[in-house]
């Protein structure tokens, strides 16, 4: 088993007399696509913006590949990529100047091109965010958690409103940052994501982790149980059907 380099142990958010984050622990291991599912509200983004020390926790001890949150919150910002809103964005700038005003604040020699082709947009260097589809927006904006080659980055549901072909592209963004050795933490509230994605899931609801472990055994334990499901599925879905005849290929110009 590879290395911890999450762990958040008993960890609380209370927003005034609500109580958002009821006491949660998981640990996520070096090299994984670690998924929080779970539907609005559930307590993910709260989650993950305590961990990228962002948003104060109320109790609870998080570490982040041996870093104390409470002790080394710049520390741990030094090896981690945040996804920015990309409404956050200078809206002068063209793709290339922004890769280059973040490398130059993070002090980081980074080939702005090369990072382009990685994430497919090398084509749109030059345009601004705005003039960019949903899907090339939230390639862009993964691209931008990697500029201070981070060990761990955060997406918090980076395929919402996404078409399934740019939902499709991303995935696979996804898995090649893993395979380069980046750990992954993403939320998401499709379960067709999570289970081609993620290694690991906690399912969380009302700010419990109600079940954790790889998709696969959690699938396994509930046919386990004797549950099956209603209908017997056909062997294509109407997901299947789109793609087919539209492509694979992205359809944003
Ligand atoms: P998720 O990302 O799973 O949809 P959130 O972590 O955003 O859930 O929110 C969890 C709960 O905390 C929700 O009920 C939400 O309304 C509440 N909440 C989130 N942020 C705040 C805040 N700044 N002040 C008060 N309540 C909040
Ligand atoms: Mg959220």
């Amino acid at each position: 088993m590879s290395k911890t380099i999450i762990s958040v142990n008993d960890l609380v958010k209370n927003y005034g007399h609500f109580q958002a984050v009821k006491g949660i622990s998981f640990e996520v291991k070096e090299g994984e696509i670690f998924g929080l599912l779970g539907p609005n509200g559930a307590g993910k983004s709260t989650t993950l913006e305590i961990i990228e020390t962002l948003r104060p926790k109320t109790s609870g001890v998080v570490s982040v590949d041996g870093l104390c949150l409470d002790k080394q919150p710049h520390e741990i910002k030094k090896i981690i990529g945040v996804q920015l809103q990309t409404s956050g964005y200078y809206p002068g700038l063209n793709l290339l100047q922004l890769i280059e005003l973040f490398s130059g604040l993070y002090n980081q020699d980074v080939d702005p091109m090369e990072l382009l082709d990685m994430v497919n947009l090398r084509e749109k260097a030059k345009s601004k965010v705005k003039e960019l589809s949903g899907g090339q927006k939230q390639r862009f904006s993964v691209a931008t958690t990697l500029i201070n080659q981070p060990r761990i980055i955060f997406l918090d549901e980076p395929t919402t409103g996404l078409d399934p072909q740019a939902r499709r592209s991303l995935w696979e963004l996804v898995k090649q940052i893993r395979d380069k050795g980046t750990t992954v933490i993403i939320t998401t509230h499709y379960m067709d994501e999570a289970e081609y994605l993620c290694d690991r899931v906690a399912i969380i609801d009302s700010g419990k982790i109600i079940a954790m472990d790889a998709p696969d055994k959690l699938i396994d334990e509930l046919i386990a149980t004797g549950f099956e499901r209603p209908k017997e599925m056909k062997m294509a879905n109407l997901e299947d059907v789109f793609i087919k005849l539209t492509g694979h290929s992205l359809r944003e110009g």
